[in-house]
C-alpha cells in the first residue's frame, strides 16, 4: 500500500527508513492481545487504501503528503495497545491516566507514534519543511484521537451537517478550512476502524468474538483488582449469550450511523453501508432466534 502511492519519489522518503519505520511500528503492537493487535491495525489501513482507491476518498484527498499522513495514523492508530479501554485507565487509575484522563489510549498511541518517529534514521517526516511537518503531526494527532468513539459521537452531528451541506453542492474548502477537514479526518478513521463490520458475516462475527474476548480478558483484569465493572461487556457472564442483541445494538446505535454519515461525503463507498445493513440483519436474525450464544461456535444457524 505504501510502495502503491510511490511516497519514495513524490515525497523523497528514504525507502530503507519507510521500511524501517514500518517495521518498529509492528514490532511496538503487543502480541499478547486478542483484538488490538498488529492484524487490526493492517485491516484499518487496507480499508483506508480502498476507500481512497475505490470508495472516492482521493477525490477529496489527493495530495501525497496528506495520503500519506493518514495512512501512517491508520497504521499506528492503536499502537502498544494493552487489550484495556479508557474506562480501565481511569477506573485502575493507571499511569496513562495520571498523563491524560481523556482519550488516554489514543493519546497514548499518538505519543508513542511520536517517540518511534525519532528513533535514529525513523523520521519519515524529516525531508518536509517546518510549516508541513508541524501540519503532519497535527493532523496525525486529530486522526488518531479521533478513534475515540467518545470523540465521534461529540461530532457526530456537525460530521453529520457537514455532509449534507457538502451534498448540496457546498465546498468543503478542506485546504483553508481547517474544521472541516478535522470532521472529515475523523469520520474516515472512524469507518476504517469499524472496518470489519462491513465484511462477508462469517467474517465479522469472529472479529465480533475477538473484540469480546479482549473484553472479557479486561473483566477478568478488573476483578482481580477488586474494581467494580466498567461495563456490562467485560462481563462474560452475562454478555456470551446476548452477543447478537449486544451487536445488533452497536450496529444500530454505532457502526451503521457511522457509515450513513460517511456516504454523504463518500457516495462511492455505498458497499460500506450494505455490507454494515446486511450484518445487522444478520445479527438480528440471530437475536430472534433467541439462540444461546457462545464464543467459538462454528455453525451459527441464519
Ligand atoms: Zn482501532
Amino acid at each position: 500500500m505504501f510502495q502503491e502511492f510511490k511516497f519514495t519519489e513524490t515525497l523523497q522518503i528514504p525507502e530503507k527508513m519507510l521500511i524501517q519505520f514500518l517495521m518498529t511500528v509492528h514490532k511496538n503492537y503487543r502480541t499478547n492481545v486478542q483484538y488490538h493487535n498488529f492484524s487490526h491495525a493492517s485491516a484499518v489501513t487496507h480499508t483506508l487504501y480502498l476507500l481512497l482507491k475505490f470508495g472516492g476518498l482521493q477525490e477529496l484527498i489527493n495530495d501525497p503528503f496528506d495520503i500519506l499522513v493518514m495512512l501512517v495514523s491508520c497504521i499506528c492508530h492503536d499502537i502498544d495497545h494493552r487489550g484495556t479501554n479508557n474506562q480501565f485507565q481511569v477506573s485502575a487509575k493507571t499511569m496513562l491516566s495520571i498523563e491524560a484522563s481523556d482519550s488516554t489510549m489514543e493519546r497514548h498511541h499518538f505519543n508513542h507514534t511520536i517517540n518511534i518517529l525519532s528513533l535514529p534514521d525513523h523520521n519519515i517526516f524529516k525531508n518536509l519543511s517546518k510549516e508541513d511537518y508541524k501540519r503532519a503531526l497535527n493532523i496525525m494527532e486529530n486522526c488518531i484521537i479521533s478513534t475515540d468513539l467518545s470523540i465521534y459521537f461529540k461530532n457526530l452531528k456537525s460530521i453529520n451537517e457537514l455532509g449534507d451541506k457538502y451534498k448540496n453542492g457546498e465546498n468543503l474548502d478542506l485546504e483553508n478550512n481547517k474544521r472541516n477537514l478535522e470532521l472529515l479526518h475523523g469520520i474516515v478513521m472512524t469507518s476504517c476502524d469499524l472496518g470489519s463490520m462491513f465484511k462477508p458475516f462469517e467474517d465479522t462475527r469472529l472479529i465480533a468474538e475477538d473484540v469480546l474476548i479482549e473484553s472479557f480478558e479486561q473483566g477478568k483484569k478488573e476483578k482481580e483488582l477488586g474494581l467494580q465493572f466498567t461495563s456490562t461487556l467485560v462481563d462474560r457472564a452475562s454478555t456470551e449469550k446476548e452477543i447478537p442483541k449486544v451487536q445488533f445494538e452497536f450496529f444500530s446505535n454505532v457502526i451503521e450511523p457511522a457509515a450513513l454519515a460517511l456516504v454523504k461525503f463518500l457516495p462511492k463507498a455505498q458497499y460500506i453501508l450494505e455490507g454494515v445493513q446486511r450484518n445487522k440483519e444478520c445479527w438480528r436474525k440471530l437475536m430472534e432466534k433467541k439462540i444461546e450464544y457462545s464464543i467459538g461456535s462454528h455453525s451459527i444457524p441464519l
